[in-house]
């Protein structure tokens, strides 16, 4: 929440929520299904240029975690790790759920100022899209590009022609 002085300029800046543990904890776990069932979509159409898919494939970055191998982040949402083939979200991110859109120029990447803000599924649809697009491609060159276009294109349908919410999770993580 915004609060302003007398004179209308802004003084501090406050969290509308404060979420208990066990509400953090169970928003991780949701965001990371979303994430992991747009995976699982874009892999059905894209069955070749993505990496095997498993439960160990799309996760929260933790430090103490040996998966988790980026030690400079502060300044990421995600990122897509080689060893492992495994795309990892900051805490922050799996909570908060809100991201800069990815502007995929040359220079625009690290930029943020003038990409539009996304929250929710949307959010994490462009997210998971940039670096499922990482996989055997190199930094954000024109193949990470292409793909990337081609992926956050899929997004969208999935989006817009409502299958990603007839899409449902079982326990066991397959889509029905
Ligand atoms: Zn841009
Ligand atoms: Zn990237």
């Amino acid at each position: 929440m915004l609060t302003f002085d007398k004179s209308g300029k802004r003084k501090t800046f406050k969290r509308v929520e404060s979420l208990s543990k066990d509400q953090r904890e169970v928003r991780i776990i949701e965001s990371l299904n979303t994430c992991r069932k747009i995976g699982r979509l874009l892999k059905d159409k894209f069955p070749n240029e993505i990496m095997k898919l498993t439960e160990n494939s799309i996760i929260m970055h933790d430090r103490k975690d040996r998966r988790c191998t980026n030690r400079t982040l502060n300044r990421y949402y995600a990122y897509y790790q080689n060893r492992g083939q495994r795309v990892c979200l900051l805490e922050r991110v799996l909570v908060n759920r809100k991201m800069a859109r990815t502007c995929p120029e040359p220079g625009c990447l690290t930029s943020a100022e003038h990409r539009p803000r996304l929250e929710g599924n949307f959010a994490f649809g462009d997210c998971i899209a940039h670096e499922l697009s990482h996989h055997n491609t190199t930094g954000h060159a024109k193949a990470w590009k292409l793909k990337y276009i081609r992926m956050i294109q899929e997004v969208a349908l999935l989006f817009i022609s409502g299958k990603f919410y007839k899409s449902v999770t079982t326990e066991g993580g397959e889509s029905v």
